[in-house]
């Protein structure tokens, strides 16, 4: 019987021998561990929230070229990685391999990510994108892309249209870290729209984190996240925490293998 106690008593240690050594070894967390299966709302209906960007708008898309994109290095799938990842982001990759026709960029599916050639801090970004109109695939596999805000912070591109997946990894959530107030997804093939506010983290010279990166989002006008906070860049494995990075950094748009497309794409600086 004492024996048994025994056991007992050393089991929460070896979960807690476990689970530090886990964290520790980011590659070993399964990827499903980070996802958050709380139902979101999934009622409201919207026409959308499109229109002329304002006159003192930075056009990044306007329907006629990438002459202010560039191709973008893979994404990190863990925080080991997004050191090399940094850096990769502030070299030249050449010119963005998506293609532009009759007024819309859309993925290549495997030619890679794009990135503004433009750095930003604080700004108001509008995108408009559209998921094919012939569905194929399921969850995460459904028109997946995503806008990446400094190329570290992602606000997920997905068809979240009567398709279900873990909501903190729907269309508009922070991706793996928050899921979106309301699903307030439109129909595959029909376009959509985000305006999205960000704050970006501030370090201090000695790379202590000052304040985290804050985003409110609306989603064809819907609020649907309001200065909610990032834990850290996103990340597909593992939990995320701050690394020090420049206060500039471009927007990055996912290749994530899915025909996406995107228009009207403008920045305001705040
Ligand atoms: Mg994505």
């Amino acid at each position: 019987m004492d024996k048994l106690k025994y056991i007992l008593l050393f089991l929460p240690l070896l979960f807690l021998i476990f689970t530090s050594a886990a964290a520790q070894q980011n590659m070993e967390w399964p990827h499903e561990l980070t996802e958050d299966w709380t139902p979101v709302d999934d009622s409201v209906s919207t026409t959308g929230y499109f229109g002329q960007a304002p006159s003192d708008a930075i056009m990044l898309f306007d329907g006629s070229d990438l002459s202010n994109w560039e191709a973008a290095p893979g994404y990190f799938i863990n925080m080991e990685e997004v050191p090399e990842y940094l850096k990769a982001l502030q070299t030249h990759h050449g010119p963005a391999p998506w293609k532009v026709e009759d007024g819309v960029m859309t993925v290549v599916p495997g030619s890679g990510n794009i990135m503004t050639k433009m750095g930003f801090t604080d700004f108001h970004l509008h995108i408009e994108w559209k998921t094919p109109s012939e569905i194929d695939g399921d969850g995460q596999g459904r028109g997946n892309s995503g806008v990446f805000l400094q190329g570290l912070y992602e606000i997920q591109v997905l068809d979240s249209w009567q398709n279900p997946t873990y909501p903190n990894g729907q269309a508009g959530s922070l991706y793996k870290q928050k899921a979106p107030m309301v699903n307030a997804s439109r129909p595959p093939g029909e376009w959509q729209s985000y305006d999205i506010f960000f704050e970006a983290a501030y370090f201090d010279d000695t790379g202590k984190l000052i304040k985290p990166a804050y985003v409110t989002v609306l989603h064809n006008g819907v609020l649907i996240h309001h200065k909610q906070k990032f834990q850290g860049p996103t990340t597909f494995i593992g939990p995320s925490h701050y690394k020090p990075h420049p206060r500039k950094l471009p927007i990055g748009l996912q290749d994530h293998g899915d025909y996406v497309s995107f228009r009207n794409i403008w920045v305001r600086e705040l």
